[in-house]
C-alpha cells in the first residue's frame, strides 16, 4: 500500500496555533519533517536563522523568485514569505511526510502544482479566541494584531479551497485529528492505483475458470 510521503499544508489565521501544533506533530519521531520558509519579516525574540525562518532582505527574496527557487510565495501583512522548492522535493522523494506551515495564497499555489497535497485549515472555535491568543502571545503590536484579525476574516472565507478544517480547541486534540487525516489519506484509492497490479500478481489463480 501507499508508502510515499504526503505533502501536508497547515494554514489558518495568525494566532490559530499552527506553530504550536506543528511543534507537537514533530515530536513524533520520524513521522514528519517541516519545511523552513524564507521571509522578509524581522525575527521575533528567540527566533533563529535557518530554524524559524531564513530571514532575508526584500532584494534577496526577489532574487529567489527570479531564480525559480521557490515552490510558492506570497505577501502577508506587508512581508514576503516563500517555500524553498529543493528541500520539499528531496524529502518527498525519500518518502517523508512534509509539512508546510503557510498562508492561504501559498496553499492554493501548492495545490495547483501538487494536486495530491492535503490542505488543512487549522482554527480556534471563534475569532474571539483568536484575538485572545494573539494578545496572549504578545509578539505583535495592537496595530499588527488588528491587521492580522482583519486578514483572518478573509482567510476563513477561503475555507472552500481546503480539504479539511481542524479545530484547535486543545493542542492534543488538534494533533490527533491531523494524524488521523494523514493515516486516512494513505488509504485513498487514488493514491493506491498500483494496488490492482500487486493484487493480481500472484500466479496460480485462474480467473478465467
Ligand atoms: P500561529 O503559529 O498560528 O500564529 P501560535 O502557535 O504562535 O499560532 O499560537 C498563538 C498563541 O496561542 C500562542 O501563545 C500559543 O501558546 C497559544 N495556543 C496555541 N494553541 C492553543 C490552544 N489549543 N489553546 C490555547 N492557546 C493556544
Ligand atoms: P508569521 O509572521 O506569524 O511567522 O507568519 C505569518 C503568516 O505567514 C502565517 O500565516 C504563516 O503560516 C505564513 N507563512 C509562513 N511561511 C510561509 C511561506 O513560506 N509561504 C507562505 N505563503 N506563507 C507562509
Amino acid at each position: 500500500m501507499y508508502n510515499k510521503g504526503i505533502l501536508l499544508i497547515i494554514s489558518g489565521p495568525s494566532g490559530a496555533g499552527k506553530g504550536t501544533v506543528v511543534k507537537e506533530l514533530l515530536k513524533e519521531e520520524g513521522k514528519y519533517c517541516l519545511s523552513t520558509s524564507v521571509t522578509t519579516r524581522a525575527p521575533r525574540p528567540g527566533e533563529e536563522e535557518g530554524v524559524s525562518y531564513y530571514f532575508r532582505t526584500e532584494k534577496e527574496f526577489k532574487k529567489l523568485i527570479e531564480n525559480g527557487s521557490l515552490l510558492e510565495y506570497a505577501i502577508f501583512c506587508g512581508n514576503f514569505y516563500g517555500t524553498p522548492t529543493k528541500y520539499v522535493e528531496q524529502q518527498l522523494s525519500e518518502g517523508k511526510n512534509v509539512i508546510l506551515e503557510i498562508e492561504v495564497q501559498g496553499a492554493i499555489q501548492v495545490k495547483e502544482k501538487y494536486p495530491d497535497a492535503v490542505l488543512i485549515f487549522l482554527t480556534p472555535e471563534t475569532i474571539q479566541d483568536l484575538q485572545d491568543r494573539l494578545r496572549g502571545r504578545a509578539t505583535e503590536t495592537d496595530e499588527v494584531i488588528n491587521m492580522r484579525l482583519r486578514r483572518a476574516r478573509e482567510e476563513v472565507g477561503l475555507l472552500n479551497k481546503y480539504d479539511y478544517v481542524v479545530l484547535n480547541d486543545l493542542v492534543r486534540n488538534a494533533t490527533e485529528r491531523i494524524n488521523a487525516i494523514v493515516e486516512t489519506e494513505k488509504f485513498r484509492a487514488a493514491r493506491n492505483l498500483d494496488f490492482s497490479e500487486q493484487f493480481l500478481s500472484k500466479k496460480g489463480v485462474d480467473t478465467n475458470a
